[in-house]
């Protein structure tokens, strides 16, 4: 059986990894840019500096991706292992994240306006709704929220949701939140716990150790990047590619069509490109030769490379997320203290990494974005003013996050049948379009298990159910 697969970012390498381990020598991967990684590659900037991008935390929901990543940079020395310390930043102070829990550090006034707002869902009837029984795993919803900002507002009450879920949302997605679905949801949001809250206020305590990613790793050397360069390096050689994009795919004949003029011919594809782009240089009938009407949203990636070090207020933090309009980030990561290789010098440098999203109804200006970080981060006491600044990185992905939204799963899973009729295996964050399975441990687990699949006739469970993995 001859595998073929586009791109090498950690699903192409991951199908990659898992056809090596089964000694299966017939495959090869075809990746258009001059990098192992795609989405999770990192950079070195002129001066030395890495950046990902956006800060990449390393998490999983599989042991069997645990093992890779220890034989592919060891078990202890190739890494740095953090407590995740996640910070919100609003009304000038820090809150220790999940906010939800912590809301006692509030303002008087908006703290009794998130406690009323607990209290009403208490009143109503408040139950935990469960995410994996939405619309996105199971078709149309006919009970339940009908969209994410109804999911907002009766899971955490309309205090909440006014002050840092639908604000935050709006700046995450790029979408009012009345467009998303909510069942991606599963463990990346925490629920709201009444005992808690008050527990937390009357003791005076915070919450803060929930969620998968209350611990991760990151490499020591490198970047994210560094995971899937090893990982590269370790395969087999012959079969691996680099600056060779697939420009057209024949699904009858069932051959790939490389820039070079050159022809791949394949059993079974295994595509990690955009679900959107494939359809674009595919021969398929209608009326699947129309792209699906999906949405993303575009990343803006700034980096502020910055002299001496960083700030009392910073000197532990991992990221920090940010509600409010007095910056267009919603997330900063003090990416020096990932690893201090992220910056040439740890004793005379440190570095902060910003993420803005842009959509086709939040537009952002590429020529002042960055100046309006910077401002945003002295506007948030990230940083007092510009005299540290050493020099700044800008990076866009195009396609940055896949949108979950409503009637998306409408869109994909005809697509999704249709495609594997053909032999096509459409996987990844934006191959299976599926947010709630889009991390990198999720993006790996999907080559793996799209090779147990053809292979074994195994369930490939991460991409068609999110919600049995993202319980372990
Ligand atoms: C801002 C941001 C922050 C993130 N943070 C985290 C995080 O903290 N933790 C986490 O686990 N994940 C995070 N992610 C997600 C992570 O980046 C993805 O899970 C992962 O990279 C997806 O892997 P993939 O292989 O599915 O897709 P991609 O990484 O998109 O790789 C696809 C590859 O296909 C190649 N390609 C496309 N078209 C062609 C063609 N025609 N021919 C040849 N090659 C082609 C591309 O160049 C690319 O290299 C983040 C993503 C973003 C954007």
């Amino acid at each position: 059986m001859k595998v073929v697969i586009i791109g090498g970012g950690p699903c192409g390498l991951g199908a990659a990894w898992r056809l090596s381990e089964l000694d299966h020598n017939n495959w090869q991967i075809f990746e258009k840019k001059n990098q192992w990684g795609g989405l999770s590659a990192s950079f070195q900037d002129d001066d030395g500096f890495i950046w990902d991008v956006g800060g990449h935390v390393l998490f999983s929901h599989y042991n069997y991706f645990d093992n890779v990543m220890d034989t592919v940079l060891g078990s202890e020395d190739g890494w740095v292992f953090h407590e995740r310390e996640a910070w919100v930043r609003m009304q000038e102070r820090f809150i220790p994240y999940p906010i939800q829990s912590n809301i006692h550090r509030l303002p008087r006034d908006i703290f009794w306006e998130c406690i009323k707002g607990i209290i009403d869902i208490h009143k109503n009837g408040h139950q935990s709704i469960s995410a994996n029984s939405g619309p996105a795993n199971s078709g149309p919803a006919n009970s339940g929220p009908a969209n994410f900002g109804e999911w907002i507002d009766l899971s955490f009450g309309t205090g909440l949701a006014k002050w840092f879920l639908r604000p935050y949302n709006f700046k995450v997605w790029g979408f009012p939140v009345d467009q998303l679905d909510w069942s991606w949801v599963g463990d990346r949001v925490a629920t709201v716990d009444l005992k808690k809250v008050i527990e937390n206020y009357i003791y005076n305590k915070d919450s803060i150790s929930w969620g998968p990613n209350s611990t991760f790793r990151f490499p020591l050397h490198g970047g994210t990047g560094a995971i899937w360069n090893e990982m590269a390096r370790h395969l087999p050689d012959g079969h691996l590619h680099l600056n060779k994009k697939v420009d057209s795919i024949s699904s009858k004949e069932k051959f790939v069509r490389l820039s070079d003029g050159s022809k791949q011919e394949y059993d079974v594809l295994l595509t990690t490109m955009p679900l959107t782009s494939l359809v674009k240089i595919a021969d398929f009938d209608p009326p699947f030769d129309v792209p699906p009407k999906l949405k993303y949203s575009c990343s803006h990636i700034i980096g502020i490379a910055m002299t001496g070090n960083p700030p009392e207020h910073l000197s532990t933090k991992c990221w920090m997320y940010f509600p409010e309009d007095n910056c267009p980030f919603y997330r900063a990561t003090v990416f020096s203290n990932y690893s201090p290789n992220n910056v040439p010098d740890i004793n005379n440098y440190w570095s902060l990494m910003c993420e803005v999203s842009e959509t086709e109804v939040k537009l952002v200006n590429p020529d002042t974005v960055v100046e309006d970080v910077i401002q945003g981060m002295i506007n948030t006491g990230l940083i007092e003013n510009k005299n540290c600044i050493h020099h700044t990185w800008y990076h866009v992905e195009k396609k940055g996050y896949p949108t979950p939204c409503l009637k998306r799963n409408l869109n994909i899973f005809p697509l999704h049948d249709h495609l594997m009729n053909h032999g096509i295996y459409s996987r990844g964050r934006f191959g299976s379009w599926r947010y709630e399975v889009g991390n990198m441990d999720h993006s790996f687990m999907q080559g793996v298990e799209f090779v147990n699949h053809i292979f074994f006739k195994k369930e490939e469970l991460t991409v068609w159910k999110p919600g049995v993995v993202n319980n372990n």
